[in-house]
């Protein structure tokens, strides 16, 4: 099921997401939708918070496989970031927030680990891109957005789309209307 991405001013992508004790069937069920949702809105990272749920979880497409048939969206789970090197500075989106695009200063390679759908844990090492996926929506699982991430005169900048934006969470308006 395509669910509504909910957008900056909604209270729920400002909570620290709760860890998944058990994948049960609506834990299963949530990951469908979460996939599917951020196949539909054409994103390369989901988190299930922008979905209306505070756990943590998150979806990423694998936008830098070449092959898009080979591309297929992974799901982490209880994600742990364990070591950072070097430094990106990329431009970045993210569903919650339409229509806004700034660089953010990331780690170039992150380290990390999470549980797949059956459990298990697995570690992985991000470059590039992938880093950048996974340090946006792991700091939307701590309620971090990456507007807190720029400086604050780039933040005053942004200020009238932000407040639009707010105003348009309050109608629960889709995303998909707003284009
Ligand atoms: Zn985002």
């Amino acid at each position: 099921m395509i669910e509504k991405i909910r957008l900056y001013g909604d209270e729920i992508l400002r909570k620290v997401s709760k860890p998944i004790s058990y994948i049960d069937d609506e834990i299963k069920n949530l990951s469908k939708n979460l996939i599917e949702s951020l196949e539909r809105f054409d994103g390369i990272g989901l988190a299930s918070p922008q979905i209306g749920h505070s756990i943590r979880m998150f979806a990423v497409y694998p936008l830098w496989i070449e092959d898009e048939r080979k591309r297929k969206t992974m799901v982490f789970i209880n994600p742990i970031l364990l070591e950072f090197q070097d430094v990106q500075n990329e431009q970045e989106g993210c569903l919650s927030l339409p229509e806004i695009f700034e660089r953010v200063k990331r780690a170039k390679t992150v380290t990390f680990k999470a549980q797949n759908l059956f459990g298990k844990w697995k570690q992985y090492i991000a470059t590039d891109l992938f880093a950048r996926v996974v340090q946006h929506e792991y700091n939307h699982l701590d309620g971090i957005l990456f507007i807190d991430k720029i400086s604050i005169i780039k933040r005053r900048f942004l200020q009238g789309k932000l407040k639009k934006i707010a105003a348009t969470t309050t109608r629960g308006v889709n995303i998909a209307s707003l284009h």
